[in-house]
């Protein structure tokens, strides 16, 4: 028995491989068409539901056994495919929902018509995530076309990530039994700017609270009431006073209690990211970066948490000008959370510090962070197989600014997560004229089938 896994790359089975992704390419480019053309935009119930079933057909066509689970919500499309005894199991994680498609009038070509220019595929979803979980799903089939899939791999694709995924904790808990797996996998978002390929090691969490100061029953006028009537911006500014200190540290007491300082591994790999603070500057149109000093405008990125005030709203501040003291004054706090920081527990911190004010607090969304240890032992033979797709090795991230239901892996599931994204960072996600470019959607096929073929390979030598 050998050590442990041996990450040698068997090219010929990866030319093999590639060469089935390739003769595929044609069957991949008309079921992304198929995909793309149906308007699965977020909470259209009937559409949502049909494209689960088209998902799920694609998913059964290329070898896997499907299922559909019901949720309060939309369909989660659940498929399997049991690797050879002693092989680790993969579980490819994807949404078939999309965002809106407005403004329509922006677009060069309709978004639910899928179009060919460019080298690429537009269309609302063509990217985010469509052509990505679908890069999943052919993968498996080149290899079960040259072979045979070396791994077990389950397939986990929602159709609420584009609203937050609020049911997608209920479902993989009252599925952790068909969703046991050694590892899990998300193709989502884009590659690295200079598009060099990406595997980020969790994601940063949210908590979105809504505070509402209210005052009198209606706007009162400012000289015949003011002075009478309670002001309810000034008590909601004094509140949001308190929120962080004279350096912009957040001031709310415990709430940095457990936040995870990042480990020496990542720190090292944080300190091989490249950084332009300049360029960072420049795209933001600001001459400095606040509290950045010394550090790496990425440890702000990545290791700590944030409070924003994305929005802010009381009385009138419109052409001309109202004499009024407003009834109600509202702002939406939203804090980006780091491991280990549990949102319930942040939210009730932020409750207990602004028990003084007169204020009503509504939480309207809450994601846990996620994390999976940098020395993640698939790591090597992921960075391998990106390597042998791409030509160049992969950035290792140790964490998203952004978020993702990643938690629902590493906390419910327990096993690691790793993000490896496959779109380009010009795909245009969430804007007008989405597309995959095709280079990507070929590319992250035979990315996903090269990191089967060696995570295979390395648990079958390691059976030896
Ligand atoms: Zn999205």
């Amino acid at each position: 028995m050998a050590p442990g896994p041996a990450y040698s790359l068997d090219i010929m089975t990866l030319e093999t491989v590639f060469a089935a992704v390739h003769s595929l390419e044609e069957v991949t480019l008309s079921s992304l068409c198929d995909l793309v053309a149906r308007p699965s935009v977020a909470g259209a119930t009937e559409e949502l539901a049909a494209t689960a079933a088209l998902v799920a057909e694609m998913a059964g066509a290329s070898g896997f056994k499907t299922e559909i689970w019901d949720t309060p919500g939309q369909p989660v499309v659940f498929a399997d495919l049991p690797g050879p005894p002693g092989s680790p199991t993969l579980l490819f994680y994807g949404h078939y929902d999309v965002q809106p498609a407005d403004p329509i009038s922006e677009w060069d070509t309709p978004p639910f018509v899928p179009t060919v220019r460019q080298g690429a595929l537009f269309g609302r979803g063509a990217g985010d995530n469509k052509g990505q979980f679908l890069a999943h799903i052919m993968a498996i089939r080149a290899l079960l076309s040259s072979g045979g899939c070396p791994v077990g791999v389950k397939l986990l694709i929602e159709g609420e990530e584009e609203v937050g995924s609020p049911n997608l904790d209920t479902t993989v808990r009252s599925h952790a039994e068909q969703l046991t797996c050694d590892l899990a996998l998300t193709a989502d978002g884009p590659l690295h700017d200079d598009g060099r390929p990406l595997v980020i090691f969790g994601v940063r969490g949210l908590l979105m609270l809504e505070i509402r100061a209210t005052g009198a029953s209606h706007d009162v006028h400012s000289g015949n009431r003011g002075g009478w009537a309670p002001m309810p911006a000034w008590n909601l500014v004094a509140a949001l006073s308190t929120l962080r200190d004279a350096d912009g540290r957040i001031a709310i007491p415990d709430f940095y209690r457990d936040v995870l300082p990042p480990t020496e591994q990542e720190r090292q790999l944080m300190d091989l990211l490249p950084v332009d603070p300049q360029s960072i500057r420049t795209e933001l149109g600001v001459d400095r970066l606040p509290g950045a000093g010394e550090r790496s405008p990425w440890e702000a990125l990545m290791f700590e948490p944030t409070l924003n005030l994305p929005g802010l709203v009381s009385g009138y501040t419109g052409p001309g000008m109202k004499t009024i003291v407003p009834r109600e004054a509202i702002a939406r706090v939203e804090m980006r959370l780091v491991p280990n920081q549990d949102p319930d527990a942040v939210e009730e911190s932020v409750r207990h510090h602004l028990r003084g004010f007169d204020l009503e607090i509504h939480r309207l969304a809450a994601v846990p962070p996620s994390r999976t240890a940098a020395d993640c032992p698939y790591v090597e033979g992921i960075v391998a197989a990106l390597q042998a797709t791409s030509g160049q090795p992969p950035l290792l991230r140790p964490r998203l600014g952004g978020t993702t239901p990643d938690h629902v892996f590493t906390q419910i599931l327990d096993v690691p997560s790793l993000l490896i994204p496959y779109g380009s960072p010009q795909m245009f996600h969430h804007a007008p004229n989405e597309r995959i470019r095709l280079a990507d959607l070929y590319r992250g096929t035979r990315s996903t089938a090269a990191i089967c073929v060696v995570l295979g390979k390395a648990s079958a030598a390691a059976a030896e």
